[in-house]
């Protein structure tokens, strides 16, 4: 009998957690997953009491649901996802929806969702954010796709999501083709230069003002009651207290190593490939690989010898509020170069997007969620067609604001020899991109006159869009 509602591949923990929340939210679900045996558990165990169903086989998934039948996967990312869509193929009908919640590559979504528009089979690639507990009480959903499907899962959708201000849910339409997964992706990336950026005002506040964990715990919760206040300064907080079962404070004991890959390192490519200067993500990538080379480091740490400059002797309050404002003038740079990339993939791809619609489903459910998405939701509410987010007056007063701060704890974190590459590499575009003009002239004579010199070298024509010269 057909009587779920939306049926959902892929017991992991995602999966598991997306089922109970929109079981909570009235919706009947059919769970179905590779390993079948993990259907019953699931059933006997996390979905007991629930009005979850189960199948043993996709036919049996497909005759359990109403049409236009939908059908989440949230499984492994790549050829899981195609195997599971090859599987369907044959079981759907023309109207039919699958949506893929993992976190596929936005050029497969684009792939896939032409691939099944050809056969009538509507494809969704919504990217879903906020790990487990998003998924389990509201995450931030980003939706895109063939988007007659829309108004067949909308409720859904936004039944499940987070909520903020007047319970408006964090999801809303993206836009075509893989535009819910790009959106994802520069979420993610946003995610490492936010992360990268608190990691930086740490470093200062432990290594020049020399504070002990406890205290830069009081500060960063004080710094949560600011335009700061976000999800990962309130945890940055909380991990900074939490002590060991030895009474000791725990961070100092964890290795100083970070990993990269998938999303991080995918929105620095794109901004490569697209030629946008989205500088801060990728330094906050680069800082990950520097941070990775422990061994390397440690010998260098050995050899290469700092400036030989007196410890910080400053006004420690005023410091503090300067690091703050670096972190804040820093943050809204990425997320001006975040906009940026989105607007130039609208531009490549002919997506239209709501910018302001993709900052509101920030705003709640997902790891960056912040205050701060609001002023952003409130900028492009302002302005739809605005062209950077440091164009607005809102903004274009907070970094007025912050930046003598911003500049005197760049200028100190130098002289004193602390690695700074996000906060520095923000005020390297702030003051790039205010500057009418810049010394790109002299790169255009130099490039001509390479050309020229190789040009008396080689025979082939080569071209280059400014210099046409001929190359042996
Ligand atoms: P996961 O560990 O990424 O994937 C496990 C699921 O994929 C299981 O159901 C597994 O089935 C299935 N699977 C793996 N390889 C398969 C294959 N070759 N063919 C068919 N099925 C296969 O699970 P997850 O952490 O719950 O994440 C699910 C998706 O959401 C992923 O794309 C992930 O990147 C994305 N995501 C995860 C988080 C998070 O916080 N974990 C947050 C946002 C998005 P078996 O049980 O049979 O092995």
């Amino acid at each position: 009998m057909a009587e779920a509602d939306i049926a959902l591949i892929g017991l992991a923990v995602m999966g598991q957690n997306l089922i109970l929340n929109m079981n909570d939210h009235g919706f009947v679900v059919c769970a179905f997953n590779r390993t079948v045996s993990k259907v019953d558990d699931f059933l006997a165990n996390e979905a007991k009491g629930t009005k979850v169903i189960g199948a043993h086989s996709l036919q049996e998934m497909v005759s359990k649901l109403k049409k236009p039948r939908r059908v989440i996967l949230l499984v492994k990312a790549g050829s899981a996802v195609d195997d599971f869509i090859n599987k369907l193929v044959p079981l759907l009908e023309t109207g039919d929806i699958i949506i893929d919640g993992g976190n596929s590559e936005y050029r497969d979504t684009t792939r896939r969702c032409k691939e099944l528009q050809a056969k009538g089979i509507l494809f969704v690639g919504s990217g879903v954010s906020g790990g487990e507990e998003g998924a389990r009480y509201g995450p931030s959903l980003m939706p895109g796709g063939a988007k007659e499907a829309w108004p067949h899962i909308k409720t859904i959708f936004q039944s499940i999501a987070a909520k903020v201000g007047s319970g408006e849910p964090c999801c809303d339409w993206v836009g075509d083709e893989g535009a819910g997964h790009f959106v994802k992706m520069v979420h993610n990336g946003i995610e490492y230069g936010d992360m990268q950026l608190i990691c930086e005002a740490y470093h200062l506040m432990k290594d020049v003002v020399g504070m002990e964990h406890d205290e830069m715990a009081k500060v960063f919760q004080e710094w949560n009651k600011t335009e700061l206040d976000s999800f990962l300064i309130e945890i940055t907080a909380n991990i900074l207290k939490f002590k060991d079962s030895d009474g000791k404070f725990l961070l100092p004991k964890i290795r100083d190593s970070a990993g990269q890959k998938g999303t991080g390192k995918w929105t620095a490519i794109s901004a490569l490939e697209y030629g946008v200067p989205v500088t801060l993500i990728g330094e906050a990538v680069f800082a990950r690989c520097l941070s990775s080379l422990k061994e390397e480091r440690v010998q260098a740490s050995r050899l290469l010898a700092g400036p030989r400059l007196p410890q910080f002797s400053g006004d420690k309050k005023a410091f503090l509020e300067d690091i703050r404002k670096a972190l804040y003038a820093s943050k809204i740079i990425s997320y001006a170069q975040g906009f940026m990339l989105l607007r130039q993939a609208a531009r490549e791809f002919g997506w239209t997007l709501n910018y302001g619609a993709i900052a509101l489903m920030w705003r709640g459910g997902c790891i960056i969620r912040s205050v701060f998405l609001g002023k952003i939701k409130d900028a492009f509410d302002r302005n739809p067609d605005l062209q950077n987010l440091l164009l607005d007056d809102f903004f274009k007063t907070a970094v007025e604001n912050c930046q003598d701060s911003w500049r005197r704890v760049i200028s100190t974190g130098v002289q004193i020899g602390i690695p700074m590459p996000c906060f520095t590499t923000a005020l390297s575009f702030y003051d790039g991109y205010r500057h009418e003009v810049l010394p790109a002239n002299l790169i255009q004579r130099l490039k001509a006159a390479v050309h020229y010199t190789v040009g008396c070298l080689c025979q082939e024509v080569e071209e280059d869009k400014d210099v046409q010269f001929s190359k042996q």
